[in-house]
Parts: C-alpha cells; structure tokens; sequence
C-alpha cells in the first residue's frame, strides 16, 4: 500500500465512522459530520516531515550525500515513535506512509504512543562497518532537536538493528550529556538496556497472529457457524480439510531476516499445528520442497552468512533437499499459507491472481496494494494485515522504554508473555468483529478501531 492509498483508507474509514449515530456520543448529524471532518484533516495529513542529507566520505568513492529522514504523522496518543530504515528504496513518501501506518498500529493495540519513522537512502550492505557507524552518528546529529524519550523515540527496522540503535545511543548521549538516554531509542541491546527477545518479537507475533486465528477457530468450528463471511469461513473449513488429510499445513515464507526467519522456526517448531515450511526466499533466492524445508539448519546458516544457501553445492553440503527458484518465485509456488515478511510493494495488480495461498500474512509493512486486498477478500481468502499482526516490535519496544523508566528488568519470558498477551487482546477484537460482518477487508477493521480511538481522543482533548 503506497501513500495515498493509506489516506484514502483513512478518507473511507472516517467517512463510516461519521454516519454512526452514536459515534463520540454526538447525536446531532450535522454536528458529527463536522467534527469527523476536521478529525479527518488531522489524520489524513502529518505533522512534520524533516529531510536532511548526510555527507560521508566512503572508503572507495569520495564524499557522497545521502538522503535522510524522519518523518512525524502524529502524537494524539503520546510520543511519536517508530523504526528508522536504512534501505535504497527509501524516500520521503515511502517513510510518511510508513509513519502513518505507526500512528495506525499503535492506536490499534492502544499502545501511548503516536506514530513516526525514519529511514537513510542507502543499500547497507554496500557500505562498510566504519562507514555505517559514521551514518548512525550523522542521522541522530542532524536530527536531534526532534528526537528524545518525551518526544520522539526511534528504533530498528529493515536494514538497521541493536548494534547500529547503540551507536545512535552513544552519539545522543555525547550530544545530551547529563541527560536520561535510555529511553530515547527502543531496541537496544540488551547490554546497554535493551529487551530481551527484541530481535525475534517481530517474527514471534506475526506467527502468533496466524496461529491464533486456525487454533482458536479450528477448535471449535462447530460452534462458529453463524458467521457472515461466508468465503473465507470456507478457507478455513479448507484449510481444516486439508489439515486432517496430509497431516500438516503447507507454509511459504518470503523473507528470511529478522521477521521471516523467526516465523520459518515458529512453524517449523510449532507443536500445536503441525507444518512444512515448504519455500522460503531471500534477496537472491527461493528454496522450495513439497516434504518442507529444514528450518533450524537454514537458520544456522542465515545467521552466519547473512543470506540463504544458493547453490547446489551448498545445499548438498548442508544436507537439505530442495529446488533452486528465483526470488519471486515464493509467492506462487503451491502453499496453503503465505507470510510475507520482505518489504513493501510485493502483491498488486499484475501478480494477484496468480497467488495460491488461501491464508496471507503480513509481517512485512504494506506488502499488499489494497487493490490485491480487495481482491482477495471479494475471492475469500483470508489477509491478515500489517499493522496487526508485526506490532510484537513496537510491543516489546514500549515494554523496553518502560522498562528504562523504571529501572527494572524483565525477563525474556515476561516480555514475550506480555508482547503475546497484549496481541492476543487486539486478535479477539479484530477477528470477532471481522468474521461476524460482511463486506470490508481486515485491514479496513483494523482502521476502523484504530481511527475510532483516535477521534476521540481528539475529541476528549478538545481538539475538534
Ligand atoms: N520498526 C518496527 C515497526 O515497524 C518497530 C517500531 C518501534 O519499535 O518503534 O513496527
């Protein structure tokens, strides 16, 4: 999902909230009408957007001026916060679809917090280690009147991690000396006040959402039957189907960093649903076997090599047993479910129709066009979106800052316990009030509960 068709579904979404008659408790039409629209204005549109450019001179090419920014939708419910990106697809649009998604998903699991992202144009895997920490120090100084731990609080996201959070954390404490820093980035590591289980809390919840939703609605199937989706209540009989039949469940993963491959080793491990994990993909690659691959010796392999075996030599040297494909290849190889956990931009128009999956999970952000959403939803299959499934970061991110306020630690346990307890909670609305309505996609729920939230916040702040 691009820019403005995020704020087309936020125009869509205000415009149903504004014809309800009890909405905000307002009952005169015309009044409501008018509050919603200034609630619209607000939330379609962001506060800040800040560009800046970062000179650095490289080891081989000269000084090169790279684009940077940070991008603040809104602060309704608390301190802005989101990832910063390093990526070469990164642009200004890009980060300000993606901070208006934080603002979404934050208000969606009633996190206090607002939205906002940042994000470097860069390929961090051309640049060195020397190189990389010189951009991170660069970013948060040209960039530091906006950022704080009662502001703005940034942290990981695609192509960063804790070691470049850190560097940012060192250079924002030499720029504020005296100052409290540990709340002023989220996804540390643990050695400087990090959460434990940070790094997988992505992966961890995205597969939660997924296995959720067949656990609880697989157990008891009988008693569901006075649902109004009629289609994909049919995915799920299928699914169920064809899970007594084989066995085990058929699950593609597109992706292998931080979010996919912890979600490849939550199915591959996973004891209540038995699956095979039968693709998953890299940048280069995709790796395909009907009898599922060996997820724990790929994992090994990922750690250490930063991407998937992809030669026949190396696959024989690992000892798995599977094709060779191209990259793209994993959305249309045979799968019962996809978890898309690479970047945006991956189902549209041209290759909706050629997708087999009946169950779509985003664990990436905005992997989908809302053309394909609306397409798959009108054929019955089941998306579950970005914004409600990948919030175990920002989750664990607010316990991390918390944490840094109150000088306590949790344990690992306590932090995925919580990050999944707090999921779980936002699962029961959305899926209930989704598969009991007819008509508008998951994400348009998802919206919907988020946006509500929001203009009554609004509203409660006499902000309309
Ligand atoms: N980058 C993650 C996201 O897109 C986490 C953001 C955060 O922890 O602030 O949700």
């Amino acid at each position: 999902m691009k820019r403005e068709e995020t704020q087309a579904l936020i125009e869509d979404v205000m415009d149903v909230l504004s014809d309800e008659s009890g909405f905000l408790g307002i009952r005169e039409e015309e009044k409501r009408t008018e509050v919603c629209a200034s609630a619209k204005e607000i939330l379609k549109t962001t506060d800040k957007i800040i560009k800046s450019y970062i000179r650095v001179s490289r080891e081989k090419n000269g000084i090169v001026r790279i684009p940077a920014y940070r991008v603040q939708h809104n602060n309704i419910s608390g301190f802005y916060k989101g990832g910063i990106r390093f990526n070469e697809n990164v642009s200004e649009s890009e980060v300000e679809n993606l901070a208006i998604l934080m603002t979404i998903k934050n208000a969606l699991h009633r996190l206090p917090f607002g939205g906002a992202k940042g994000g470097v144009h860069i390929n961090p895997k051309e640049y060195s280690d020397r190189e990389l920490n010189l951009i991170a120090k660069k970013y948060v100084q040209r960039f530091k009147p906006d950022l704080g731990p009662n502001h703005d609080i940034p942290a990981p996201d695609l192509g960063t991690n804790e070691r470049i959070i850190d560097w940012m954390v060192g250079e924002y404490k030499t720029i504020h000396p005296g100052e409290t820093y540990l709340g002023s980035f989220t996804g540390k590591s643990v050695e400087n006040g990090g959460a434990k289980g940070r790094r997988e809390a992505t992966g961890k919840g995205t597969y939660l959402s997924y296995q959720w939703l067949l656990n609880d609605w697989f157990n008891d199937l009988a008693d569901k039957n006075e649902v109004e989706r009629t289609g994909q209540w049919r995915t799920l009989e299928y699914i169920h189907e064809e899970y007594t039949e084989k066995g085990h469940i058929d699950i593609a993963i597109q992706g292998f960093g931080n979010v996919g491959s912890v979600a490849a080793r939550e199915a591959f491990e996973d004891e209540k649903l038995t699956h095979h994990v039968v693709a998953v993909s890299d940048r280069e690659v995709t790796l395909y076997s009907q009898d599922g691959l060996n997820i724990e010796v790929l994992d090994a392999f990922g750690y250490s090599h930063n991407r998937l075996p992809n030669t026949r030599e190396e696959l024989t040297d690992l000892g798995i047993k599977a094709d060779i494909y191209e990259a793209a290849d994993v959305l249309t190889l045979s799968s019962d479910v996809l978890i898309l956990a690479a970047v945006e931009d991956q189902i549209h128009r041209d290759n909706m129709k050629a997708i087999p999956a009946r169950i779509l999970v985003e664990g990436a952000n905005a992997p989908l066009s809302q053309e394909a959403d609306q397409y798959f939803e009108e054929t019955g299959k089941i998306v579950i979106p970005d914004i409600l499934v990948n919030a175990g970061g920002v989750i664990v991110s607010y316990l991390e800052w918390k944490q840094s306020k109150i000088t306590e630690h949790y344990s690992e346990d306590e932090i995925i316990d919580e990050m999944a307890a707090q999921m779980t909670e936002t699962f029961k609305r959305v899926y209930d009030t989704y598969f009991y309505s007819e008509g508008e996609t998951m994400r348009f729920g998802c919206f919907y509960l988020a946006l509500e939230r929001l203009t009554s916040l609004l509203y409660k702040h006499g902000k309309l």
